[in-house]
């Protein structure tokens, strides 16, 4: 570690060898060959979004670029050597998905375009078929838009009425309200498992337990805890789980939803066309077992092996120990935002949140600070509303800031980060604005 790095972590009164030792051995990072790129005319790259998309091992790649070379062919279809390859390869990536979140049957697991796909099948499939006019739907405050307009354009078509949980001063939901708001109406409750832009982290079970004792099915957005700690839906007891593969180190174009079989059964398939019947006659057809019926045409092939992939890179590491990295960064950011003037951090106290700080400065839109950490730091930061429109109108803002940390980024990369914030604080700062050329 840098000497800055010591005495910064001292000077903010911590632990330096306490912290240390929670940190990953940062000779992983060789492992992404991403981060030989250079930004902006050649600073070194500082990556803190991972929570809008991860970088890829070397493994990852590697196994993408190897089915194509040498496995690759459709799934299920033809009886030759490489579909029977590919198949099993991709059998095989639904089984680790099921270890990796702890759920009984592979075909509970199935494949999807993503966390945005997983969510809008539940609410196409499910909804329509569950909700009708009355009926409520129990959002939260702080969720992505993925897991808004889906609900709000099946209670359009249903009737269902939306409900929202609120929040309690500091970022988190106020649980004290959710008995109150569940009702013998409330027939779904639908929340995010982490905040994208607070970062809390919400009581998964304890809030599922109070749903169903009210009757509701329950569906978990866990796109941003299932890459960053140990996930176990049997424990959950969720009825419905959605993530998404590239935010957990494996491709764009898969992600998972998991759903109790009993529901799945019950439930009509959302996309019709080839693998999910089992006969089609010119007047209808009979859907296949689970989990063909929900995948249906050519499912993501080679971003399933991606994913399968990632997970077992993931295990490699552990998973605990990537939670308990993000922690010593995250706290370690937080502390040093906390010493800034006028920055306001958005969310709950360390001990509440996950692997990323949002932030917000009246002074300095997110974007312009997003454009300087990146022209002047190579520092890749995520800046505007997040997909969460209305969680910013709750906070009295259009825009923030966040950073977000994986198991490859460092303390030195967070004391990089507090430098820039501090440079653009002075740029932008009353008497810094005049001395810099404002961009249209
Ligand atoms: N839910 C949450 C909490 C997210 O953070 C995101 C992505 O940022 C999504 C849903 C949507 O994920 P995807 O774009 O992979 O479908």
């Amino acid at each position: 570690m840098s000497s800055t790095t010591d005495t910064n972590l001292e000077s903010a009164g911590l632990e330096a060898t306490d912290r240390k030792g929670a940190l990953l051995d940062p000779a992983l990072r060789n492992d992404f060959p991403i981060f030989g790129t250079e930004i902006a005319g050649g600073l070194p790259l500082v990556f803190l979004d991972s929570a809008a998309s991860t970088q890829r091992p070397a493994a990852v790649i590697d196994a993408i670029s190897h089915v194509y070379q040498h496995d690759y062919a459709n799934v299920h279809r033809g009886i030759h050597t490489l579909s029977e390859r590919s198949t099993e390869l991709y059998e095989q990536a639904r089984e680790k998905v099921r270890a990796f979140i702890g759920a009984e049957r592979a075909h509970e697991v199935l494949f999807t375009q993503g966390t945005t796909g997983s969510i809008n099948c539940i609410a196409r499939s499910w909804g329509d078929a569950n909700l009708h006019a009355g009926d409520e739907i129990l959002l939260t405050v702080m969720e992505h838009h993925s897991n808004l307009v889906p609900w709000q354009q099946t209670a359009k078509r249903t009737g269902a009425r939306l409900r929202h949980l609120p929040l309690t001063g500091d970022g988190q939901l106020d649980l004290e309200t959710l008995d109150g708001l569940l009702s013998e109406r409330t027939r779904l409750v639908a929340f995010t498992a982490v905040s994208n832009v607070l970062g809390t982290i919400n009581p998964v079970a304890e809030m599922v337990h109070r749903a169903h004792a009210a009757g509701a099915v329950v569906l978990v957005d866990a796109a941003q805890s299932v890459p960053h700690m140990r996930t176990d839906v049997r424990q959950w007891n969720a009825d419905f789980v959605a993530f998404s593969g590239h935010k957990m180190l494996g491709p764009s174009g898969v992600g998972v939803l998991y759903g109790k079989e009993s529901l799945l059964d019950a439930m009509p398939p959302f996309l019709g066309g080839g693998s999910m019947i089992d006969q089609v006659r010119l007047d209808g057809f009979t859907p296949a077992e689970l989990p063909a019926k929900f995948e249906a045409g050519t499912p993501p092939i080679v971003p399933a092996i991606g994913m399968s992939a990632a997970i077992d890179y993931l295990n490699r590491i552990g998973i605990d120990s990537i939670g308990t990295h993000e922690q010593a960064l995250t706290r370690y950011a937080y502390e040093q935002m906390q010493a800034i003037d006028g920055l306001r951090i958005l969310g709950p106290t360390p001990e509440h949140r996950a692997g990323l700080v949002s932030f917000a400065f009246e002074q300095v839109h997110a974007h312009e600070f997003a454009q300087v950490l990146n022209d002047r730091f190579g520092i890749a930061v995520r800046a505007g509303h997040h997909c969460t429109q209305p969680l910013h109108a709750q906070l009295g803002i259009t825009a923030s800031t966040r950073a977000s940390f994986y198991l490859y980024n460092t303390l030195e990369e967070v004391d990089q980060l507090i430098e820039g914030i501090r440079t653009v604080q002075a740029m932008f700062a009353p008497q810094g604005r005049k001395r810099r050329k404002r961009r249209p």
